[in-house]
């Protein structure tokens, strides 16, 4: 290595180094690219906003010609590609309209009742429990704090509080 002792950064530049990030513009400087680019994906959980990120960066993107039927009103109002709810059903119904799944509601939550969830898949994650398993867990998880946060704001005390350290416990 062509680092010195007690120092962390390189005396030497690297040999070969990317000179940029990748971009797809780069050899296709089409109009059809610059739109699929500044397409905003929105509507969607975390991961299938990823998944769509994804296609549009690495060009796997392939809007739609015409609009796609919902599979919650049954009425030709998808007009954006990989989903397959509309906007408006998935705002009533708090479904990421791609995978239909609850996640959204994930981001709906209280920064702080967020954390504890996160803490707790961890914690389920670290106890072995199946993808299955943990799923429906998770589902009934946020069932209780959506219902805390409706009857009881402020005295929702679960597992481990924010003003505990773990260590303490
Ligand atoms: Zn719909
Ligand atoms: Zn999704």
């Amino acid at each position: 290595m062509s680092t010195q002792r007690g120092n962390s950064s390189r005396t030497r530049p690297q040999k070969h180094k990317n000179q940029t990030a990748f971009k797809n513009t780069l050899h296709d400087t089409s109009h059809r690219t610059k739109i699929i680019n500044s397409i905003e994906v929105k509507d969607v959980c975390s991961r299938c906003k990823d998944v769509i990120e994804w296609k549009i960066k690495y060009k796997k993107y392939k809007a739609l010609t015409q609009p796609k039927t919902c599979v919650s009103c049954g009425q030709k109002t998808v007009k954006q590609a990989y989903h397959v709810m509309c906007i408006e059903c998935g705002k009533k119904l708090g479904k990421c309209t791609k995978c239909c799944q609850g996640k959204e509601v994930i981001k709906a939550l209280p920064e702080r009742k967020r954390r504890t969830f996160r803490r707790y898949m961890d914690k389920k994650e670290k106890e072995g429990i199946s993808k299955e398993e943990l799923k429906e867990d998770l589902l009934m998880k946020l069932e209780t704090l959506k219902v805390e946060d409706s009857d009881s704001e402020g005295h929702f005390d679960l597992d481990c509080d924010d003003s505990v350290s773990e260590e303490e416990l």
